[in-house]
């Protein structure tokens, strides 16, 4: 059956309704079903030099599922894209596939790119729904290797190092894998029972051990794993996990959250189910200072929870860093920019609780180093904001605790480890790394790719060892 005869258009994706998914947690998009994605596999002109390879920082062959999704053989399509990605149901929901691989597809000339990102989400849930599983190793190596982290940079690697028949450890300080994907993106864009674990249980399902509620640097060390516990290679996906705040006063008053603390309550200690024990300040009148995803997911987490959310970002909406989607979504829920404007000050009752927040007015001077206009203060335009809470999601570095407490380890001004970016040696032997702790906070997809090239780094140093 033909749905759209318009080739420039793409098939259009169902969502949740915009009024009832402000009060819900439940996924907003809710995805392709098989005779959509086969028409919109029908728009790929399956390019023999295809230019959204290229855009896309795992290189999956995307013609070469495509044209698996146009002739309805799904199982086929999530074998060749499992040859490069560990996480497709992941990356599917979460990549900014708008700057990466659709960018650069050719239906994007004229008309709107192939909505890649929304059929590898198709063929990954398909394949979960249907129990079909990437291949483990046939034969298996006896050289032990440590992954510390189960991010995606981490997941990818050892899942990678495990298909090569290493026998790999993660260690991870939560008492849940999946770094970001589960203590981070809220359930709305990303759920955690079903996607998440299932994406977690197919690494497993290649021979990863993963041990949780071991913190390296505490519990045991980098140089213990090498010297005592017979760890012939470490790969390092620690991830940027510490938070940035103003430096404002009224910063320490109750009300006052991190988007890590907040985020944190609410997904991975599900806070906003009653029937959990964690606690979450609601909050009426909501401030999230910042333009980033993280901010837009706690933005629209604090809707959901009942509040009126303010988004205070001092550049314009055109540099917002969040992804044009989720722009796009908080808006339509009721989420309102008050873009152009800084905090100076936190307000605090008697109490030590919030009750507003001093703001100051912006505007766009020159061109900074970034290339991206530096905002300056507009003379004489204070004004206090009415909040009760106020979220700071300013950024995040990576924790010092791996790099203090491992000998030769090296980092930069930033406080990241220093890795090559071709392999992900660091200045230690043996040891690798990639993903946030390398790059400071980035994207899913490029933890991916350096966990992935870290795997081959390994397996190489291993094999000359
Ligand atoms: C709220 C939020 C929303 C985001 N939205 C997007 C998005 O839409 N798209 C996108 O592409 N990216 C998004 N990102 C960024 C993306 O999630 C990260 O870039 C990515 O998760 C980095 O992967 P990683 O494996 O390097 O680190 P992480 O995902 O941070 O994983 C690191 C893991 O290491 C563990 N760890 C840390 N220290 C130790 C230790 N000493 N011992 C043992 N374990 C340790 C941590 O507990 C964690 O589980 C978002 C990030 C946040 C916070
Ligand atoms: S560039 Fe676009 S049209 Fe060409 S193969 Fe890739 S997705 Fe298909």
């Amino acid at each position: 059956m033909v749905i759209n005869m318009d080739v420039l258009k793409r098939i259009p994706v169902k969502e949740q309704d915009p009024k009832v998914r402000a009060r819900n947690f439940e996924e907003v998009c809710l995805g392709y079903d098989k005779e959509e994605a086969m028409e919109e596999a029908s728009r790929c002109l399956k390019c023999k030099n295809a230019k959204c390879i290229t855009g896309c920082p795992v290189s999956i062959d995307i013609p070469g599922f495509i044209k698996a999704v146009e002739a309805g053989d799904i199982e086929e399509a999530y074998q060749v894209i499992s040859k490069y990605s560990a996480l497709p149901a992941v990356c599917g929901r979460v990549c900014p596939q708008e700057t990466q691989c659709e960018q650069r597809c050719i239906r994007a000339i004229k008309g709107e790119s192939v909505s890649i990102g929304k059929l590898e989400r198709f063929v990954a849930d398909w394949a979960r729904v249907n129990d079909v599983k990437p291949e483990a190793a046939k034969e298996k190596k006896s050289q032990k290797v440590a992954v510390i982290g189960s991010g995606p940079a981490g997941l990818t690697c050892a899942g990678d190092l495990a298909k090569m028949g290493y026998d790999v450890t993660i260690f991870e300080a939560l008492h849940e894998p999946g770094g970001v994907l589960v203590y981070g993106i809220p359930e709305f864009r990303l759920p955690k029972d079903t996607v998440v674990k299932s994406e977690i249980e197919n690494v497993k399902a290649l021979g990863v051990k993963i041990e949780t509620n071991v913190v390296i640097g505490k519990s045991t060390t980098i140089d213990e794993l090498m010297e005592e516990e017979g760890f012939e290679a470490v790969f390092v996906g620690s991830g940027a996990g510490l938070p940035k705040f103003m430096g404002i006063p009224g910063e320490n008053a109750n009300g006052v959250f991190s988007a890590n603390e907040y985020l944190t309550r609410s997904n991975l200690m599900k806070a906003f189910d009653e029937n959990y024990d964690t606690p979450i300040a609601a909050g009426q009148k909501v401030a999230v200072v910042g333009g980033g995803n993280v901010a837009m997911d706690a933005a629209r987490t604090a809707l959901r929870l009942g509040a009126q959310v303010y988004i205070v970002y001092r550049r314009s909406e055109e540099e917002l860093p969040a992804r044009v989607e989720e722009v796009h979504h908080a808006k339509e829920e009721g989420v309102i920019l008050k873009l152009l404007t800084n905090p100076t000050e936190i307000l605090v009752d008697d109490n030590g609780w919030v009750k507003g927040m001093k703001c100051i007015e912006m505007e766009l001077g020159e061109a900074d180093a970034s290339g991206r206009r530096r905002p300056v203060e507009k003379p004489d335009s204070e004004f206090e904001l009415e909040v009760d809470t106020v979220i700071m999601s300013l950024g995040t570095s990576p924790n010092p605790l791996i790099s203090s407490t491992t000998t030769g380890l090296d980092i930069n001004k930033y406080r990241c480890i220093i890795a090559n970016e071709e392999n992900g040696q660091t200045t230690k032997e043996g040891v690798f790394a990639g993903g946030d702790a390398v790059t400071g906070a980035a994207t899913v997809i490029l933890a991916m790719g350096a966990g992935k090239a870290a795997a081959k780094g390994i397996d190489e140093y291993l094999q000359n060892k």
